[in-house]
Parts: C-alpha cells; structure tokens; sequence
C-alpha cells in the first residue's frame, strides 16, 4: 500500500463481522483459560496480550500503523515523545556509556541530553551542523552506543543531511536515531536514508489535532546487533528476563523487543488506549493533512519574504533557503509546516506581532491542525542570555510559526494585518 493508504488500513484488518473502526480496548488485563497459554505469553510475549503497560490491542493498532508508515518492522509507543527519546537511549546506553547529538534539537529532548542523562551516567557529546567528521570521529569511542538527530530540527529549521552522517554511523558501527517528529513518515523516511531507529512525539502531527500527548519508538530492523562488540548485551542473557538473548529471541526486532521488555516492563511509560485511539484516527488524515500544512506555509513564506516588515524567513522548501538543497533531497511531497521568521524591529516588534494577532494564537505547541504562534526569546528560552540564544540557532526576532490547514487567505490575512500594526521602535 502506498504511505496515503496505510495511513487509512494501516494496523487492522476486521475479521468476518467485528467493527469496521479498530476498536478502543480500555481494559488493563487479559483472561485466559489455562495456566499453560498463560506461561506461553510469558515465554513468548508477541503471541498475546498480558498487562496493558507491556502491550494492549489498541495501541498495537498504531504501532503496527507507524511503523509501516516509517518502512520499519515494529514500534512501541510511549507516553509521550520525552518518554519514547528517554527509552530509546535506555535500551541502548547505561552508566558509563555516551552518545551523540546535535545541540540544535527540540529544547525538552536537550535537557534531557544534556541534565538529566548524565545524572544516571549517560554523557552526551554535543555537534552542531557546522563540526567537521573529523571532530565528530574524535568524539566516539567504544562507548559510545548512538547518534541523535532530528530530520528536521525547529526552530533553528536545520535539515539533517542523512547521507553525510549514516555513513559516519555506519563506518563505526553506531545506531543512528532521528526523531521524525516534524519531518513525519509522509515526508521522509529515514530508514530509506541510513536511520536504524526512528522516535516520534505524536502530540504533533501524528495527531494533528492536540488531543494527546504520546511518543514512539520505531525499530528500523536493519542494524547488527550480534556481531557489533558495543553492543554486547544484546548477545549475553538477559537475567531479569528468564535468560533472553535479544538477538536470538527478536531476531531483527530485537532493539524493540530489548525496549519493551526491559524498559517499558521496568519504567512503565505506556501509551493509554485512549490516547492510542484518538491518536490512530488523527494518522487516518495524516498524508491529506501534511499536503496541506505543507502548501499553506510555502505560500504563506512567499508572501512574508517580500513584507516591508520582516527581516528574514527560514522555511527549507523555499529555493534559495540555506537548507533547502538537503532537505529537497530526502522530503517528498512538501516540506512541512514549521516556519521562522524575523521581524524587523528586535524583541520588542515581534512581542508586538504575537499581541495583534487575532486568530493565530500564541501557543506551546506545534503541528496542530490550527496555526499557532510562539516567540521563543521570551518563552521556551527565556532564560538564556543573547549569546545562549545564538547557540540555540535563535534570534530576539524570531517568531516561530506552526501553520495549520485553514483557508491560506485567512492565514496571511490574520499575519498581515498584525505586521501592519508593528510600529519599529528606531
Ligand atoms: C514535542 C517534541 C518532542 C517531545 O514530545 P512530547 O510528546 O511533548 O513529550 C520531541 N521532539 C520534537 C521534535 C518535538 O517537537
């Protein structure tokens, strides 16, 4: 099936007489008749369901949904996308271990990398586009176990140039993880580029209609773990597991199956049913609604470009943007909704450009169906000082602006009439 399909069939088929609409399943437990098929779940976990914290006939509905969409085998889901990025490292990286990462990632995801992590050991060594191989090479050693990335980071709006750094992955045998949060599966497929695992936060357009916050985690299948010494305890029993070995029991599934049964059994960050559902029905409109986002904002880029009013704008489906020639060579079909851009006249006019916005409200959220606005120097980063915002790729100016599916018309109408009541402060 193509992409716009399984985001219809995807991850159920009714059988003869059950409803047409994957069903929601709000029930914790399974019965079973005897003590023996019971056993045999325990033995062999993918056969059945046992507890809903380890897997649920819903939420198995969109797992099996996005990873077809993404081209992988198998996903989990979590909590929310913090919770998917927290285990994904987990399953992976214990004390003493380090990973790599772009700094211009989703700020929630940097703490994490950066403050938490390594209080339970897990260092993390930070790129930004600009580092050279060479600098990155000295960064990995044997213990070093994956690298992070976003396809498309915001608001800095950095594509990620797969081919330059699965190459690097490859060469050192390293997991290559990329959040496709804002690229989403319609867009680019990473595993298509090098990727082995794939995050999402499906709070934003998986979604689409800022229901639910949640998380997955999607397994490429395509790496080795067996014959790869960093990754040595997917070859050796797992204790807590009656003795699993993840490569011999998942066999190319075996990342997910390693996250699911040490991780999420053990965290317990899982996905509720409702959440599932609604977040299954958001992916039914995904391919009709990423075509839409993706329009609205190059034609909403093409109009601001030319606005007496602002400074620069930054959308990487715009020609002669600096990301533009990376971008065009992985996404198909659009290049999403996210765009950036400078008001002239510093903090002060772009604070003034949210205030006479009538309809586009001022939101901490992307990736919603509704265009929605934040100005990150006074929000998410208003702690940081004008050289931390520089190094997070932000300027006083910067607006981001996550453009919905309304009318266009009403879009830049609603922009417009707010920069016209700007006055630039000399
Ligand atoms: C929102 C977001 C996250 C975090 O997801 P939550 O669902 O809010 O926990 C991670 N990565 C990206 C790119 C995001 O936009």
């Amino acid at each position: 099936m193509k992409k716009e399909s399984i985001c219809v069939y995807g991850g159920y088929t009714p059988k003869n007489g059950e409803p047409n609409v994957a069903p929601l399943n709000i029930s914790t437990t399974y019965a079973y008749d005897t003590p023996e098929q019971m056993a045999h779940l325990f033995d062999v976990p993918k056969d059945g369901h046992i507890y809903s914290r380890i897997s649920n006939p819903t939420i198995c509905v969109l797992e099996e949904k996005v990873a077809q969409l993404e081209g992988g085998i198998a996903a989990m889901a979590c909590s929310s996308g913090m919770a998917a990025t927290t285990l994904a490292v987990m399953t992976v990286a214990s004390a003493g271990d380090n990973i790599i990462s772009f700094s211009t990632i989703y700020g929630g995801t940097f703490n994490l990398l950066k403050t938490t992590l390594p209080k339970f050991g897990i260092e993390t060594r930070f790129i930004t586009p600009d580092t050279s191989d060479a600098d990155i090479e000295k960064l990995i050693d044997s213990k070093t176990k994956l690298f992070f990335a976003e396809t498309l980071a915001n608001p800095a709006m950095v594509a990620f140039d797969f081919d330059r750094y699965s190459a690097l992955c490859k060469k050192h045998g390293i997991l290559l993880v990329i959040d496709n949060t804002i690229g989403t599966p319609v867009l680019v497929r990473p595993f298509e580029f090098g990727a082995n695992v794939v995050i999402h936060s499906s709070t934003k357009y998986l979604d689409g209609h800022a229901t639910c916050v949640g998380g997955l985690i999607v397994d490429g299948g395509n790496f080795d773990f067996r014959n790869n010494p960093r990754y040595a305890d997917f070859v050796t029993p797992d204790e807590s597991y009656h003795g699993v070995i993840y490569v011999d029991e998942g066999g190319n599934a075996a990342y997910i199956l390693k996250a699911r049964m040490q991780f999420m059994r053990d965290i317990g960050a899982c996905m509720s049913p409702f959440n599932a559902f609604l977040t299954n029905l958001g992916t039914e409109t995904l391919a009709l609604r990423m075509e839409r986002h993706s329009s609205n904002a190059l034609e909403v880029v093409k109009a601001l470009i030319k606005h007496p009013k602002i400074e620069w704008v930054k959308y990487c489906g715009l020609p002669d943007d600096d990301n533009y020639s990376i971008a065009n060579k992985y996404f198909s079909g659009g290049f999403s909704g996210m765009v950036s851009v400078g008001i002239k006249g510093g903090r002060s006019a772009a604070a003034d450009f949210i205030r006479y916005l009538k309809r586009i409200r001022q939101l901490t959220h992307i990736a919603d169906i509704r265009s929605c606005v934040l100005h990150p120097a006074s929000t998410t980063h208003r702690q940081l000082s004008k050289e931390g915002l520089i190094s997070c790729g932000i300027s006083e100016n910067l607006v981001r602006i996550s453009i919905g599916i309304e009318a266009v018309e009403d879009i830049l109408e609603d922009i417009n009439q707010a920069l016209e009541k700007i006055t630039i402060k000399e």
